[in-house]
């Protein structure tokens, strides 16, 4: 986070806002600072991915589905928007610490041990933690103690929108978030690393509320897309994963995901259309017979 910080401070706070006797060291400053910038950055990430999704990837004919609430688009977008930036005064914390020097952030290539090699086990190994505890913490918050409370505003939504991606309760949200803060505490990791990441997972949990199942067949029984999610919302006991199903298969919570059997919502919505055209036309054909009928007899 320093890094934004201090592209923050150079370009924006310290010519134009802050007074040049404020140093940009000074705690309440940088609090200050990494509040503006986490919500705002936030925001942006969530409403530009969310919105290119909703447009080009997500299949609008999923809103006809009968268990997508009434302006449920507007909704999500609203909880999320308020949930934000009670999220973030946690995570503020947590950045703060990191800025100040608490974290194992590295800035250089040559400060790993391993080099580049390095770099990329630290990728893979910040997936794997970050998906082995988004699991468990998923499951502990459907434990029925802490459901009502903090998980179930994130299941009113049966049938997803990319905008239900970060539509929680501030508790819910900030504590699936907190693995991505653990791990540079406790392993080393390349800063410019460390922020790719935090803006792929963002996008990454917008995919799995998309409802797009499309995912090379081979990765199909690995990877936790966005198949495994929309049944984790429909039927609520499976697929607690974020990237993986690793650990949906060793805490035995796997379920082969419906839309990959062809009884998915999109499939629902597709025969429920199938039968209202083929109502339609029988119809259309029985008044056809009857104005036929009538025309008949008139003549
Ligand atoms: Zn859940
Ligand atoms: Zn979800």
């Amino acid at each position: 986070m320093d890094i934004v910080l201090k592209i923050a401070d150079y370009y924006f706070f310290t010519p134009y806002v802050y007074p040049a006797t404020w140093s940009e060291e000074e705690i309440v400053r940088q609090t200050l600072t990494l509040l503006i910038v986490t919500n705002l950055g936030a925001l942006l990430l969530y409403l530009f991915f969310g919105t290119l999704n909703y447009y080009f990837v997500f299949d609008h004919s999923l809103k006809k589905h009968p268990q997508f609430l009434e302006n449920q688009v507007q909704r999500e977008i609203k909880y999320s928007i308020q949930a934000l930036p009670w999220i973030s005064i946690p995570t503020v914390a947590l950045f703060l610490a990191e800025v100040r020097g608490y974290s194992k952030l590295y800035d250089n290539i040559e400060d790993s041990s391993y080099g580049w090699f390095g770099v990329i086990i630290s990728m893979l190994s910040f997936l794997f933690f970050t998906d082995m505890l988004i699991y468990w913490i998923h499951r502990f918050l459907h434990h029925k103690l802490l459901y009502k409370r903090l998980h179930k505003p994130h299941h009113l939504w049966k049938i997803t929108t990319p905008f239900a991606s970060h539509a929680f309760h501030p508790v819910d949200g900030f504590l699936q978030s907190l693995p991505y803060h653990i791990y540079p505490f406790c392993f080393p990791l390349h800063k410019v690393v460390y922020l790719g990441l935090y803006i792929c997972v963002n996008v990454w949990t917008i995919s799995i509320h998309d409802g797009d199942f499309r995912v090379p067949k081979f990765l199909q029984p690995i990877i936790n897309g966005s198949a495994h999610h929309t049944d984790h919302h429909l039927y609520f006991d499976y697929n607690f994963g974020q990237y993986f199903t690793l650990w949906d298969r060793i805490g035995g919570s796997f379920r082969s995901p419906s839309g990959f059997e062809g009884k998915g919502p999109l499939d629902y919505v597709r025969k429920m259309t199938e039968e209202k055209m083929s109502e339609h036309a029988g119809n259309g054909c029985k008044r056809e017979q009857v104005v036929n009928g009538e025309s008949l007899k008139d003549k």
